[in-house]
């Protein structure tokens, strides 16, 4: 694919990330989160729906053109929020007069996610901005 990623809708595969190594290799990273279904299955049969689902999002995709692959499987590498977790989020600040704190973690109001990080650094950067005007 010419883009630099892709969401996979309705497939147990969700992001196609496509990073160029050079002229005829791509890296291609697929990620998957919440993927309790798949945590049981063999790794070759992980792949193999990978591979299944490339094909029917990409025609032209052929797993024999593949050179290369590997499996991680990270069950920490999302976390999942309970409520109770709210009132530990920091704020913003500043802390120590100019430190100010931007992280999807941080007490923005909203689950831990890219959207959490984007509002994080749009909520510091009013804090600068406040502060310096
Ligand atoms: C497997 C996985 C799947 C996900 N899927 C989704 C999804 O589908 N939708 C969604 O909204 N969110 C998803 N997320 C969450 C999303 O990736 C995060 O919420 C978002 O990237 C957080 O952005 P951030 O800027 O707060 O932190 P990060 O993106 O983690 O950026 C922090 C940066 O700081 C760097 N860093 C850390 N320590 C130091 C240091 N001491 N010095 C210098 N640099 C440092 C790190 O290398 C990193 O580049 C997923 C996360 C994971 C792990």
């Amino acid at each position: 694919m010419n883009e630099f990623f892709a969401a996979l809708q309705n497939l147990n595969s969700q992001w196609l990330f496509a990073n160029r190594i050079n002229k005829n290799t791509i890296h291609y990273t697929i990620v998957v989160s919440g993927a309790d279904n798949l945590l049981s299955e063999s790794k070759e049969k992980i792949i193999e729906t990978f591979f299944s689902d490339l094909k029917a999002t990409f025609p032209r995709f052929k797993p024999e053109n593949v050179e290369h692959f590997s499996l991680t499987i990270e069950k920490n590498a999302t976390l999942m929020c309970m409520p109770t977790i709210e009132n530990k989020r920091p704020d913003t600040g500043p802390y120590l007069d100019n430190l100010f704190l931007a992280g999807d973690w941080s007490q923005t109001g909203l689950p831990p996610t890219m959207e959490s990080a984007v509002l994080s650094g749009k909520l510091a950067a009013e804090r600068v901005a406040d502060i310096y005007k």
